[in-house]
C-alpha cells in the first residue's frame, strides 16, 4: 500500500521530514538513506505491533510487511495505538487498519498488509517474498514466537524479541550467530494453560509502550547498519513497581556456549518443522474447529484460575469449559471453550481455524 506521493516526499527534500533524526549525532543522512532501502516484516500487530510499526514507519524505514491474523476490537483500544472505534465497530483485519493509519502518516514508505494466520506452513513463504532485513515480534503466544525464532535462526535474520504482560515487559534482540536465541534463554514454551494472557490478566498501555520502544530503536539499529550497539541482554521491566533489570547473556554469546541449544547449537527447528503444529481443524458437521493436542497436557486447574472471570464449568476431571462473554459467535451468543487435559481444545461458535487459533491462544495462553 503506498499512498499518492505528496510534495512533501518528492525531489530533494524527500528527507526533511526526518531533519530531527538526521540532525541526531548517532544518526545522519547516510542512516536515513539506509533505512529508506530497508524492509521490516512485524509479526502481530496488537499492542506492540502497533507501537513499534509507528515508530518505524515514521522514523522511514522504507518497507514495513504487517501480518496478523485477527480483526480490530473495542478492547483493543486501551493500548493498540494504531486503531480507532470506526475499526472496532467494522471489525476491519488488524492489518489492514494499521496499514491504513500508517499510509496517512508516511506516504513515502511502501507498507504491506497481509492478513495471514503465521504457522509453520506460512512463514516460510512470507519470509522468502518480504526478505526482511529484521523481523519483529508483535505476536501475542509462546508458539507464533518460537516459530519466528526458528526461521530467524535459520535464516539468519536478526529477530526483536518483545513481550509484556500486566504491567511488566521483556524485550531482547537476538541476531544470529552472533548472540544468544530464545530457545538458549527460555528452552521450551511454557505448557498450555500455565501462563497469564492478557486476554485473562490484563495489561498496562504504558508496559506496551518502553517494551515497543526498546524494540524500534534495536531494529533501527540493525537496519543502519550498527549491530555493533546491540547488547546481548534480557530486559525486564516493570512499570507499577518501577523496577528496571537487565541480564546480561554475553558469556553465551560464542558457539560453545550455545551448543547445547536445540535451535541455534543443534539447528533442530522443530517449531519450524511442524513439530507443535495444533492442528486446527473445522469439525464436520458443526459450527466449531478443533485444535489438536500439540503434545503437551493442559493443567485444567490452573486454566480454570486464569479464567475464572467468565466462571468456567469443570465437567468432569479431564474437560473444562467457558463460555466467552464479549467473543461473538457467528450463529449467537458468544464462543465456547472446551479444554481437555490431553491438550485438545475445541472452539465451538466458528468455523474459522484461524479466529479459533487466535482465541485459543488469547485465553490460554499456549
Ligand atoms: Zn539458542
Amino acid at each position: 500500500m503506498r499512498a499518492q506521493q505528496s510534495r512533501v516526499t518528492e525531489g530533494p527534500a524527500q528527507f526533511d521530514r526526518y531533519r530531527r533524526q538526521t540532525i541526531l549525532r548517532e544518526f545522519g543522512v547516510e542512516s536515513q538513506q539506509k533505512l529508506a532501502a530497508s524492509r521490516a516484516v512485524i509479526v502481530g500487530v496488537g499492542a506492540l505491533g502497533c507501537a513499534s510499526a509507528d515508530l518505524l514507519a515514521r522514523a522511514g524505514v522504507g518497507t514495513l510487511t504487517l501480518v496478523d491474523r485477527d480483526v480490530v476490537e473495542l478492547t483493543n483500544l486501551q493500548r493498540q495505538c494504531l486503531f480507532d472505534e470506526s475499526d472496532a465497530i467494522e471489525r476491519r483485519p488488524k492489518a489492514e487498519a494499521a496499514a491504513s493509519r500508517l499510509s496517512r502518516v508516511n506516504s513515502s514508505i511502501r507498507i504491506e498488509p497481509h492478513v495471514l494466520d503465521v504457522t509453520s506452513r506460512t512463514l516460510p513463504r512470507l519470509l522468502r517474498e518480504a526478505k526482511p532485513d529484521v523481523l519483529i515480534d508483535g505476536t501475542d503466544n509462546a508458539g507464533t514466537r518460537y516459530l519466528l525464532n526458528d526461521a530467524a535462526v535459520r535464516d539468519t535474520i536478526p529477530f526483536v524479541y518483545g513481550g509484556v504482560i500486566g504491567t511488566r515487559g521483556m524485550q531482547m534482540t537476538i541476531l544470529p550467530d552472533a548472540s544468544p536465541c530464545l530457545r538458549c534463554v527460555f528452552e521450551e514454551p511454557p505448557a498450555p494453560g500455565t501462563m497469564p494472557t492478557c486476554d485473562t490478566t490484563g495489561v498496562l498501555g504504558a508496559a506496551v509502550a518502553i517494551v515497543a520502544g526498546c524494540q524500534a530503536a534495536d531494529a533501527i539499529k540493525v537496519l543502519i547498519g550498527r549491530r555493533d550497539l546491540i547488547k546481548p541482554t534480557l530486559l525486564e521491566f516493570d512499570l507499577w513497581s518501577s523496577e528496571r533489570r537487565r541480564i546480561d547473556l554475553s558469556s553465551m554469546c560464542n558457539a560453545t556456549a550455545r551448543r547445547n541449544c536445540p535451535c541455534c547449537g543443534k539447528h533442530s527447528f522443530e517449531f519450524l518443522d511442524g513439530k507443535h503444529d495444533d492442528d486446527a481443524i473445522k469439525l464436520c458437521g458443526q459450527l466449531a474447529v478443533q485444535i489438536g493436542s500439540t503434545g503437551r497436557e493442559c493443567d485444567l486447574d490452573r486454566a480454570a484460575e486464569r479464567l475464572r472471570e467468565f466462571t468456567p464449568k469443570r465437567v468432569s476431571p479431564s474437560l473444562l469449559r467457558v463460555s466467552l462473554a464479549g467473543e461473538r459467535a457467528e450463529s449467537s451468543g458468544s464462543l465456547e471453550l472446551s479444554l481437555f487435559a490431553d491438550g485438545r481444545a475445541i472452539v465451538a461458535g466458528t468455523a474459522d481455524p484461524a479466529r479459533a487459533r487466535g482465541v485459543y491462544a488469547k485465553y490460554v495462553g499456549a
